[in-house]
């Protein structure tokens, strides 16, 4: 294996067993077969809209949820069934919702030294009260709010304090998940700041989900966009945001204000997708068929397979079938 490679993921699938809309017993395959892999110190964005098992996919990379298929691979060794024990401080997860992952009840020292408890076992508590300081003035806070509650801050520094927690571990790898989405916009960008700081400071690897593709776009350095539980485009921010080849990142993007009028008119010749999420996966053919205003009679029969069409860039399309 590439040496530079942190993260590869080869085939993974997560199921739920659920109830559909008539109340019978079936499979929601929330990740369905996902391949891709994250080099040390990239930022791969994974785009989608909400249920597309973006969210599934992050945490079964995690073990946090356990893969019913496929396999993990952290820096060339097989995590998939292995205790996560050695591996946890290396990958960490940002949450969406800032308020709601910090305890009300616990004080800012110990939430951001909660981590400090596997790697810091031999700090005195001195040591543990000087490195939550530093923790703290690391991602713009003042050391000394360590003994108030989460309650007392802003959304914008309640995520702040939640990244003081994931880095007091010495991490490798971060799963943001939604980690701006919670936030007002003013908030957002000083956020995505702190995290590019801290990921060139600390030569992090990041996997940052989003619904949001300006927000991907923005520190992404390659992006997969899914769909159904499956990625249907992959490529770096020039591949997927100037040259999208699929259907569906092609409508993701029409809902991007962009600057450029020339760039806008020509999106606005682009029909767009009547997106239709709440249907179940088709049992055959693309996923996206029922909405796609190209789909051709192959796509209702013939699930597409995501290829190559250029270098860096990668769609699971019929429209750009192999030659
Ligand atoms: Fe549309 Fe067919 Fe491409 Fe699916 S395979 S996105 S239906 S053109």
């Amino acid at each position: 294996m590439d040496d530079k490679i942190l993260i590869s993921v080869e085939n993974l699938s997560k199921n739920f067993a659920v109830r559909n809309r008539i109340g019978r017993k079936t499979v929601l395959h929330a990740v369905d077969g996902v391949s891709f892999q994250i080099a040390r110190g990239e930022t791969l964005g994974l785009v989608g809209e909400s249920g597309c098992g973006k969210t599934t996919l992050g945490r079964t990379i995690l073990r946090l949820l356990e893969p019913d298929g496929g396999r993990i691979l952290y820096d060339g060794t097989d995590i998939t069934r292995v205790n996560m024990r050695p591996y946890r401080s290396k990958m960490q997860i940002i949450f969406q919702d800032p308020a709601g992952s910090l305890d009300p009840r616990s004080q800012i020292c110990d939430i951001v030294a909660e981590g400090l408890c596997v790697t810091g076992a031999g700090l005195s508590r001195g040591d543990r009260a000087s490195k939550v300081t530093e923790l703290l003035e690391k991602v713009g806070l003042d050391g000394g709010i360590a003994r108030r509650y989460p309650h007392e801050f802003s959304g914008g520094q309640q995520q702040r304090i939640g990244i003081a927690r994931a880095l007091a571990v010495n991490p490798e790898f971060i799963v943001c998940d939604e980690p701006v989405s919670a936030l007002d916009v003013s908030y957002q960008s000083q956020i995505i700041t702190l995290l590019e700081q801290m990921q060139e400071n600390m030569n992090l690897t990041y996997m940052f989900i989003s619904h949001d593709l300006s927000v991907v776009r923005h520190i992404s350095d390659r992006i997969g966009v899914m769909y159904l539980g499956r990625i249907v485009e992959l490529g770096g921010g020039v591949e997927i945001g100037v040259h999208a080849a699929h259907p569906y990142t092609r409508s993701l993007l029409t809902a991007v204000p962009v600057p450029d009028p020339q760039v806008s008119r020509a999106r606005e010749q682009e029909p767009i997708a009547d997106i239709q999420t709440d249907g179940g996966i088709p049992s055959q053919g693309c996923r996206f068929h029922a909405s796609c205003p190209h789909a051709m009679p192959v796509c209702a029969v013939e699930e597409p397979q995501l290829r190559e069409i250029a270098p860096n860039h990668l769609c699971a399309c019929h429209l750009h079938a192999a030659p």
